[in-house]
């Protein structure tokens, strides 16, 4: 345990930047059995309880917005199997995403789901907020890699859902309503995961265009012509001229967007559906297409787009993040939207994300001490343009605190009443993880 405040500090912020929130102590549990008693002795004391992972949440899920305990899982590290035949694997939720997605490799296998923060989070934070990441276009998101989860509730009842087998249907599906629950359920403490034969292959290109509306295009021609990438990535003019100067791949002057095209799969097939991609890419305007030529230079290309988020914080005093999805098909008139609010509100908004998913990371940037009034009227009219558009707030960042404003604005009464319905019946008191996700 860890209450020492020093050691603490760390355990009280995550990477939303919504700053730090105080707590008595942190456990560092290390086996299911520390959780059970965790949860049994919070609960006859009525102590709130918020898990935690790596702590790189961007909506500040893991933060203790009631004081308490933080139940840390990082130290259950175990990689319990992976089964070669079944392809299944069985872990603890603290085992890094990085080093899970090594082990699998090189057991001649392969983990999809690759949120950009892989070489910290962990998969216990990928389950509890149905982590994405570049690859979801064509593999899906973490629900779909979850077959079977044990958990703990409130008051220490072990839950066992889900499966082993690839298939079954027995009772409702209690393992998805956990995937996603961002730690207000039950605290995960094993999880049977999805395994995939690794792909024989893999191409990366990178195009250059004059703007973002054309690269939106391109995604949607090289869609039609039957591409099936598996990440299409997007950084707009603004993220690009943060980035320039700054990452391996030298961004050409005056590209006003560029998109990341990664494709997957048998050697043969392989190299047709690139030349379709790039044939999309030069049909919608491509000023520049490269074809990445060795494992080095595909290489280059991913940390050019992984650069994003952590040069935009560094050149920033404040970078809002939002984290919005719309169909891909409105995502040309979702950046004109992007464009028209930042300069009616004044403020610079840097924007890249999973352009195949339409899942747009959009960063609104501030450099005085205080954020101003407009910062926060730009986040609004953001929002309304999504729901305008039919899309949705959240598309792999999950609600925590941050979004919390704005679920209403989604979802209708009802929808919001079975929810908290749902979350009673898992923790009546409200004591996992209070105050996230409904506003009161
Ligand atoms: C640079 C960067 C890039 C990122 N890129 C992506 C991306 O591409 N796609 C994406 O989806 N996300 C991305 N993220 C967000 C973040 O990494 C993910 O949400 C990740 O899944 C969080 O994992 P974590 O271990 O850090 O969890 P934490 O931040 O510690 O916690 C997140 C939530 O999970 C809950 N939780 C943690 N462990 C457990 C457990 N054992 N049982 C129950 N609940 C638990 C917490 O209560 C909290 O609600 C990015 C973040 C950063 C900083």
């Amino acid at each position: 345990m860890v209450r020492d405040e020093e050691r603490l500090e760390r355990f009280l912020v995550d990477e939303s930047g919504l700053g730090r929130f105080p707590a008595e102590c942190a456990v560092l549990a290390e086996s299911r059995a520390e959780v059970e008693l965790v949860l049994r002795l919070a609960q006859e004391h009525r102590v709130p309880v918020t898990p935690r992972g790596a702590g790189t949440g961007m909506t500040g899920g893991c933060l203790p917005a009631k004081g308490g305990i933080v139940l840390s899982t990082e130290r259950m590290t175990k990689i319990v199997e992976i089964d070669t035949d079944d392809l299944v694997a069985v872990v603890e939720p603290g085992v890094v995403l990085g080093d899970f997605a090594a082990a699998v490799e090189a057991a001649g296998l392969f983990y999809p789901p690759d949120p950009a923060s892989l070489a910290s989070c962990t998969l216990g934070g990928n389950v509890a907020e149905n982590a994405g990441g570049p690859r979801a276009f064509k593999y899906g998101v973490t629900r779909e890699y979850v077959l079977g989860l044990e958990s703990v509730r409130m008051g220490g009842e072990v839950l066992r859902c889900g499966r082993r087998t690839q298939k079954g249907v027995v009772g409702y599906d209690v393992t998805a309503a956990l995937v996603g629950s961002e730690g207000t359920f039950a605290v995960a403490t094993e999880l049977t995961l999805k395994l995939l034969p690794k792909p024989p292959a893999v191409q990366t290109l990178l195009a250059v265009f004059a703007d973002p509306i054309a690269a939106g295009q391109a995604v949607t021609r090289a869609i039609h012509l039957g591409a099936r990438p598996r990440a299409l990535e997007l950084l707009d003019r603004a993220t690009i001229d943060h980035l320039r100067g700054r990452t391996p791949y030298r961004l050409p002057d005056g590209a006003g967007a560029v998109l990341l095209c990664e494709l997957d799969g048998d050697p043969e097939g392989l190299d047709h559906a690139l030349m379709r991609c790039a044939q999309a890419c030069e049909a919608a305007g491509a000023i520049d297409v490269l074809i990445a030529q060795s494992e080095q230079q595909r290489r280059d290309l991913w940390e050019t787009r992984r650069r994003a988020n952590p040069t935009l914080k560094e050149l920033h005093r404040h970078k809002i993040a939002e984290d919005v999805v719309v169909p891909r098909g409105a995502m040309p008139e979702m950046l004109r939207r992007i464009d028209a609010i930042a300069a009616a509100a004044d403020v610079p908004i840097a924007t890249y994300g999973h352009a195949g998913d339409g899942n747009l990371h959009i960063n609104v940037l501030v450099d005085e001490e205080q954020i101003p009034e407009r910062a926060y009227g730009a986040i609004d009219a953001l929002m309304r343009a999504t729901l305008e558009l039919r899309g949705s707030l959240a598309g792999e960042h999950g609600v925590g605190l941050m979004k919390m404003k704005y679920v209403p604005w989604e979802q209708a009464p009802p929808l919001l009443r079975i929810q908290r319905e749902l979350k009673r019946v898992f923790d009546p008191d409200d004591l996992l993880n209070p105050g996230k996700i409904f506003p009161s």
